[in-house]
């Protein structure tokens, strides 16, 4: 399909430069996704054609098992965590794909260091692991909300550096997406959530403290974009205020991280004339 945009227009227009020497701005950044795809429609088709070939990809990554793909999605409440998931793997078996969400860390995982429960999480090779939220959250809601010393968090982002560094010198690659909504859209989805009855389930009151820390949350990004984003491992800034955007953006980027890896199928280890099968 020609109305495709192309990988290097998409990667100008969400890459964080991973060489910034001063804070990025996310005004820098839109929210809306318009300049990438003009219409809805475009963008619907753009994820569907990019959703197949992810399938396609993927079942070449399984069987090869050369390598793995881990795609960390971050965003506030309601940018959309969720969905871009399952649109972007819709067509993907679910035996290559596994999605971990982390959520407020356990008794345990409090005793260990911060990564111990990512890491263990990360993808086996043949695999790709979605991580719905992940260790940035230890330099987001855990320094928004203090809930550690701003000495222990202030070291995070060179340890999440060479933590990523690790992995892709282990044969994992890293892709990491931060799914870039507006307060105004914010608000609109919250307001849904307590209004359509199968979206309540979604709705926690503690959204809404969060709601009240946006300018806290958009610094803690602000930083983590200009401190984590490496040559490599670059972040990027979808656009979410438009669903179908934010899919397809998404999808792009994901099938142009699994098409640099160039999965390949085995070989068989066995001579084809060998076998009859009657
Ligand atoms: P949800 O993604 O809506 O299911 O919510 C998960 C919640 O867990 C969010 O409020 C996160 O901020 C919170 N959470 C995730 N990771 C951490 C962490 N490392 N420390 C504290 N809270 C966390
Ligand atoms: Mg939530």
């Amino acid at each position: 399909m020609s109305s495709q945009p192309s990988y290097d227009e998409i990667r100008a227009l969400t890459m964080a430069d991973p060489k910034a020497k001063k804070s990025v701005s996310l005004k820098d950044y839109p929210t809306r996704g318009d300049k990438v795809f003009e219409s809805k429609k475009d963008a619907m088709a753009s994820l569907e054609e990019d959703a197949l070939a992810i399938n396609e990809l993927q079942d070449a990554l399984f069987a090869g098992k050369a390598g793995a793909l881990l795609v960390v999605l971050q965003g506030i409440d309601t940018a959309g965590k969720d969905g871009t998931t399952k649109e972007c793997f819709k067509y993907t078996s679910p035996l290559g794909v596994h999605v971990h969400a982390f959520g407020r860390p356990t008794e345990i995982e409090l005793a260990h260091d911060y990564l111990w429960r990512i890491h263990a999480a990360a993808p086996r090779k043949g695999y790709i692991a979605v991580f719905n939220r992940s260790h940035y959250e230890d330099v987001l809601v855990v320094k928004v909300r203090n809930l550690a010393p701003s000495k222990l968090v202030e070291q995070r982002y060179e340890q999440i550096n060479r933590f990523e560094k690790h992995l892709i010198e282990n044969g994992t690659r890293v892709l990491k997406l931060m799914l870039h909504i507006s307060k105004e859209e914010q608000g609109q989805r919250l307001k849904e959530r307590l209004e359509v009855p199968s979206k309540r389930w979604k709705f926690n009151p503690s959204d809404l403290e969060d709601r009240k820390l946006w300018p806290d949350y958009q610094d803690a990004y602000e930083t983590l974009l200009q401190r984590c984003s490496t040559a490599w491992a670059p972040w990027h800034v979808v656009p979410a205020d438009s669903r179908s955007r934010r899919d397809a953006i998404a999808a792009r980027l994901i099938r142009q991280e699994l098409e640099m890896m160039d999965p390949k199928y085995p070989d068989p280890g066995y001579r084809l004339e060998q076998y009859k099968i009657d």
